[in-house]
């Protein structure tokens, strides 16, 4: 099928690094796939399929990664993009949500103000590990008052149960991966 096709194209453009950035963790460079105008462009297209499918009103990158693929696919679908980033580095009023890392951890924000009442919100990031980046994120939509419609990554680590962990958070959207 043309997903099949898809996903075929996708995975050959991501890298297996191993042990990056510390021993026993396999990371997945995407810097192949951004390289790629086929590649990018077919994963640029189906992101902003699927905003346009889900109704989506804004789409938006988790920093820094996510930022890479959501603004293009909000300008193919014909639809504004939102960032949500790391602390400190958005003016104005902002929401702020923390989560754990392995050590420490960390906290994201985004701006009262980035929806308008009713927007519907698609949210975009590379890979889900654990899926804390991705809970924090979905927590602050839902404080913004914004609709969530979706979350579409790139790459799905299965093992660690991030999905599991991004049940609670999604209330009924759907989580997908390319
Ligand atoms: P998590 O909060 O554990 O789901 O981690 C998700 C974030 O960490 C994403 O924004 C990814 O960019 C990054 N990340 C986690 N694990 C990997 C990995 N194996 N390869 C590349 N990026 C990763």
């Amino acid at each position: 099928s043309a997903d099949t096709a898809l996903t075929d194209l996708l995975n050959s453009r991501i890298k297996d690094v191993p042990d990056y950035p510390k021993p026993g963790v396999m990371f997945k460079d995407i810097a192949p796939l951004l390289a790629d105008a086929e590649a990018f462009g077919a994963l640029t297209r189906a992101l902003a399929d699927r905003a346009r499918e889900l109704g989506a009103t804004k789409v938006v990158g988790l920093e820094a990664r996510g930022f890479v693929l959501a603004a293009p696919a909000a300008f193919a679908a014909g639809l504004g993009f939102v960032p949500i980033r790391k602390k400190g580095k958005l003016p104005g009023e902002v929401f702020e949500q923390s989560y754990d890392l392995e050590y420490g951890s960390a906290t994201l924000e985004v701006q009262c103000d980035a929806f308008a009442p009713g927007e519907r919100v698609l949210v975009v990031d590379d890979v889900l590990a654990t899926g804390g980046t991705i809970a924090a994120s979905l927590d602050l939509v839902q404080r913004t008052g914004a609709q969530l419609v979706g979350v579409v990554v790139l790459m799905e680590l299965g093992f660690l149960d991030g999905r599991e962990r991004l049940a609670t958070h999604l209330g009924g959207a759907p989580l997908e991966t390319l």
